[in-house]
């Protein structure tokens, strides 16, 4: 008998265990609320020339699992190794390799869903289970299923809101998650800062990134992404976007030196960016339900990767 599996989230998590369940098998289909892949590992567009990685800013592995993944990404043509000029406090940690996708992050997920059955723009509003399986309420009136199994790759919050009134929603009452205000700002002339990257935890800005010195992106595209401290995103949080953008960039000013107007200058806030607490296990639940992703296990992609092939694993060895 074929198990039939739902997977709501289409960012690394939830591809990964969606590939592994489909090769294990299973009948899976993968529920994803954006028009695009990738959660967090984001990339956003604006007009023909314009990109900026929002989001994850590059992914490193510890895991020879993880690593080969990447290796073979990399292989494909779908990551590059990004070497930086570095500057800032941590600038002497770096120790490890540092992958982005290529053109954009996202472009690592077009490999990974390749055979997938995909519902993009199709967001998972409630959970139902009975006699016959799991059924989902769907965005619209619509609804799926029944399936054997459900697998949420989604932000704990999220998930608990989805799961209110049963068990595990208690359980996800333990992580906690911080915010990221980013800002992506475009010149039409070349900044004369004298590094790529400045890694800092003292002041408001604790990441400043030159996007178009990744490889892959257009180097005359003068794009570059600034994301503030944890606390002080969280301390701001509901602001105006326009405002923190303002004060966002005139740190960056602070830092860089005066800079000419920009062509393009945006905020986003990042409501779940870093897992802080995480919960200490790959994912939770053991019947029907499964619920993971990487606040699971840590604040970066890998931790992602290893939630979501732990969750297929489990699904695939108990069986229907
Ligand atoms: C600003 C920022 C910087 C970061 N920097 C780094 C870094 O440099 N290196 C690093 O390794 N990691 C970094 N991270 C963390 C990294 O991005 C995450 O660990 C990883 O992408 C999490 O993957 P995930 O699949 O668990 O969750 P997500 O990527 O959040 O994926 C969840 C998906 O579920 C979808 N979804 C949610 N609810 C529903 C619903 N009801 N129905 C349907 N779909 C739904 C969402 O749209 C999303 O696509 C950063 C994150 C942020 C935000």
């Amino acid at each position: 008998m074929t198990l039939s599996v739902a997977v709501v989230g289409a960012g690394l998590a939830g591809l990964i265990c969606a590939r592994h369940l489909a090769a294990g098998g299973s009948a899976v289909t993968l529920f994803e609320k954006s028009r695009g892949l990738g959660g967090r590992l984001a990339t956003r567009r604006v007009g023909q020339s314009l990109s900026f990685d929002h989001g994850a800013q590059f992914i490193t592995a510890r895991g020879a699992a993880f690593r080969a993944l990447l290796q073979d990404l990399e292989a494909a043509g779908a990551l590059a190794v990004w070497r930086p000029q570095i500057v800032g406090a941590k600038a002497g940690r770096r120790n490890t390799t540092w992958w982005v996708g290529t053109p954009g992050m996202t472009a690592l997920f077009r490999p990974l869903a390749e055979g997938l059955e995909l519902r993009l723009a199709t967001r998972v509003l409630a959970v139902t289970e009975g006699a016959e399986g799991l059924r989902l309420g769907l965005e619209g009136d619509e609804a799926a299923g029944p399936f054997d199994r459900l697998v949420l790759a989604i932000p704990q919050i999220q998930a608990a809101e989805l799961l209110a009134g049963r068990p595990e929603a208690d359980a996800l009452a333990s992580v906690r998650v911080a915010p990221c205000w980013t800002a992506m700002l475009a010149f039409a002339e070349p900044l004369k800062t004298g590094f790529d990257v400045r890694q800092a935890d003292d002041g408001l800005l604790s990441w400043i990134a030159r996007n178009a010195s990744k490889p892959g992106r257009d180097p005359a595209a003068e794009t570059w992404v600034l994301q503030a401290d944890p606390d002080w995103s969280a301390a701001h949080l509901e602001q105006e976007g326009s405002e923190v953008l303002a004060e966002l960039t005139s740190t960056f000013a602070a830092v860089a030196g005066p800079l000419p107007a920009a062509i393009h200058a945006t905020a986003h806030r990042w409501r779940y960016a870093r897992t802080v607490t995480p919960l200490g296990r790959p994912f939770l639940g053991e019947d029907r339900i499964l619920v993971g992703g990487d606040w699971c296990l840590g604040a970066r992609a890998e931790a992602a990767y290893d939630s979501g092939l732990a969750m297929a694993e489990a699904i695939l060895g108990k069986g229907p």
